[in-house]
């Protein structure tokens, strides 16, 4: 894929490096939180307001042992209960295009000081009122093909096994 100016280089002095197409990315469900009553990700597990402004939180599995990751989970669940991890690689994010052929979504290297394998997931737009309410419903498709992606949500020992087989 072509990357954005925004994924070319490393973004903090944290960060283990820009995020490559083939890195497979976690992301954390949490229950109840994200889980709908017949026990699929309801649609609210991604936020949309996350996908315009905060970032999507993702975890880059190459750069996060089993611990680390577990222990990131633990403190997002905060009272609530760790789910699972939904999966996707790099390239699952940035190949979604609109109709018009353009990126719908960056995927870089977001570091934070209690997570160096911290990555987000962002639609860039700009950051007003009304450019934000337009790229909110026009991203909602986009949106449910990340959903449909990270299904079905692994536990993250299964995740890392999966790593491991694959090596
Ligand atoms: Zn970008």
């Amino acid at each position: 894929m072509s990357l954005c100016d925004c994924e070319q280089t490393p973004r903090s002095c944290y960060s283990p490096g820009v995020v490559e197409d083939d890195e497979v990315l976690l992301r954390v469900i949490i229950a109840p939180r994200d889980i709908n009553k017949d026990g699929f990700l309801a649609p609210t597990a991604i936020q949309t307001k996350d996908l315009l402004t905060r970032g999507w939180s993702l975890v880059r599995r190459g750069h996060s042992t089993l611990q680390e990751t577990d222990n990131f989970a633990s403190e997002l669940a905060k009272g609530q209960s760790v789910h699972g991890v939904g999966v996707i690689s790099a390239e699952q994010v940035r190949v979604v295009l609109d109709p018009t052929g353009q990126r719908v979504f960056c995927v870089y290297d977001d570091a934070l000081k209690a997570l160096k394998a911290h990555a987000s997931a962002l639609h860039e737009c700009e950051q007003n009122e009304k450019a934000l309410k337009k790229a909110r419903a026009a991203i909602i498709p986009f949106r449910d093909v990340l959903l449909s992606a990270i299904q079905p949500v692994h536990t993250i020992e299964e995740a890392y096994a999966a790593a491991r087989q694959s090596k």
